[in-house]
């Protein structure tokens, strides 16, 4: 298979920022406060922190929002849509729990026209909250106009979305690694320091660069499991000076990525890999 990314580049690099405000509490019915409240973090430090960095690096981004910490926190919002970056859904209430399928797509729509709402243009891209999905979920979100979703594990280059088992010509899939390229697994699970976090996405980086050169990477803006606080911030700060330093790199918001993948002339779109057993 032969794909080319855009500008002709070598590498795409897509930075993705998972809102996760207290929505994610709320949904499971626990009240935010205390222990619970890191959530609330994320608005309040951990995406101006994000915000100024990606300014500072000039790298646009893209920030799934669920519909409640959108109603929650309007201005931060605005503020991300104002600098420029890309607004894409991640559920209601964080639903990272089953839902009926009625229930699933009424919530879809709610947050579709609450983000449209604030953001003045719909969303066109989706990542699944805690990667939960069912058959119908891309179906609805086809209906609603998205191109791309960015929640499955099963490749790691984009590649048709299937669609009712069947593969899109309309939408995407741009897979994210919830493994090695996701904070919150490695802070929690793997108990790594933010140096050690530094020299393992600078390997990550290293290989895909030298491979398939499709790398996204997906940061938390909360406290607790995420990279909201100044000593991991720091790591997204060093991390995007040391990318930058590579030639022939495009930095890209996820949006743009799927439309240039859906041109069928750029190669994502025609490849006949094995997809899941749905190919
Ligand atoms: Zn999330």
């Amino acid at each position: 298979m032969t794909v080319r990314w855009p500008n002709g580049a070598r590498c795409v690099a897509a930075f993705t920022v998972d809102f996760d405000g207290t929505g994610n509490e709320v949904g499971q019915g626990l009240e935010p406060v205390g222990i619970r409240s890191a959530g609330g973090y994320s608005a309040r430090r951990g995406i101006p922190r994000m915000l100024d960095i990606f300014e500072r690096h000039g790298i646009p981004a893209t920030f799934f929002v669920p519909g409640y910490d959108a109603e929650q926190n309007p201005d931060t919002v605005r503020a991300i849509i104002d600098a420029g970056h890309e607004i894409g859904a991640h559920g209601y209430l964080h639903e990272s729990f089953d839902l009926e399928l009625d229930e699933e797509e009424r919530l879809l729509r709610r947050s579709h026209d609450i983000l449209t709402d604030l953001a003045g243009t719909s969303p066109v891209g989706w990542r699944s909250p805690g990667g939960k999905k069912s058959s119908r979920t891309l179906a609805v979100l086809q209906e609603l106009g998205y191109v791309y979703d960015s929640s499955d594990k099963d490749y790691d280059q984009p590649y048709p979305a299937i669609v009712e088992t069947r593969k899109s010509t309309e939408m995407v899939e741009l897979p994210n690694n919830t493994s090695s390229l996701d904070d919150a697994p490695l802070y929690v699970n793997g108990g790594v320091t933010p140096r050690e976090m530094l020299e393992l996405w600078k390997a990550e980086f290293d290989s895909i660069y030298n491979d398939s050169g499709y790398f996204m990477l997906t940061f938390h803006p909360r406290a607790g499991f995420g990279s909201g606080i100044p000593s991991r911030a720091r790591v997204i700060d060093r991390l995007l000076a040391y990318i930058k330093s590579f030639p022939d790199v495009h930095f890209t918001r996820v949006d743009e990525l799927a439309r240039w993948c859906l041109e069928p002339e750029n190669g994502h779109m025609n490849h006949s890999t094995w997809i899941g057993g749905r190919a």
